[in-house]
């Protein structure tokens, strides 16, 4: 890099540091994969809590640790199944390493399997982030069924998501002053932190959920596209409080 003159950059606003907070599911793989993998040890009773969430009559963190209490499977092949149908979202790579490139902050907040998405994350070479996952406990011989979930410690209270299972404690917890905070999901986990986002890039009942509580959405559809998009929006913020 050259030394322009001094002055070169003065007239330029220091671009504020971007914090991104990313659901895994369905938001960075193209399709729900625990739907996908799992749904079929189950049978129609997944679908059966699958509406109370949507209902918002049980948490979604109470709905995915019964669904995952109805498999008998063994755990190597819960895993296995769930990376089998992973499949990335466009332009993962050139978005985190972007991100990196201009000092942002990136953290996963999921209540998916941590080695489910720490093998996803190898398997695509993508550079190291911050991991909020749930562990997948087996209370049976070998770590087998039945099991059941332990959620992200790092998860708050709130009374539409339950206790301890409220992904906006996260966000409240690595914003920093002035950050410009990016919020990617796709469920109804991610619609608190939506809330609490300046931008929020989204996909299936996300949207519909914002699109129903007037919180400004944009649909996710390439992650290579989205700094370009951030900076757009910084230009017109700048614009308008010039
Ligand atoms: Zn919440």
């Amino acid at each position: 890099m050259t030394d322009g003159p001094a002055h070169a950059g003065a007239a330029k606003a220091p671009r504020p540091r971007l914090l991104a907070l990313l659901d895994y599911d369905g938001t960075m793989t193209t399709h729900e994969c625990n739907e996908l993998a799992l749904q079929p040890f189950v049978g129609d009773a997944w679908w059966e809590l699958e509406e109370e969430s949507y209902n918002d009559r049980m948490s979604h963190a109470e709905v995915f640790d019964r669904q995952i209490g109805l498999i008998r499977a063994p755990r190597a092949e819960l895993v296995r199944r769930l990376l089998e149908v992973a499949e990335p979202m466009p332009g993962l790579h050139d978005f985190f390493a972007g991100l990196q490139a201009r000092g942002g902050e990136a953290a996963i907040v999921s209540a998916g399997i941590r080695e489910a998405i720490e093998a996803f994350w190898q398997r695509l070479e993508l550079p190291p982030i911050e991991l909020f996952a749930s562990e997948l406990v087996g209370e049976g011989p070998e770590d087998g069924p039945p099991y059941h979930l332990e959620f992200s410690d790092a998860l708050g209270d709130c009374p539409r998501c339950g206790p301890k299972s409220c992904k906006a404690a996260i966000l409240r917890r690595l914003r920093r002053p002035g950050d410009v905070v990016l919020v990617f999901g796709d469920g109804p986990s991610d619609v608190c932190p939506a809330r609490e986002a300046d931008l929020v890039f989204a996909r299936g009942h996300l949207a519909e959920r914002c699109e129903q509580e007037e919180i400004e959405w944009r649909p996710l559809t390439d992650f290579g596209a989205v700094l370009g998009e951030v900076d757009a929006w910084l230009a017109a913020r700048r614009r308008a409080t010039r």
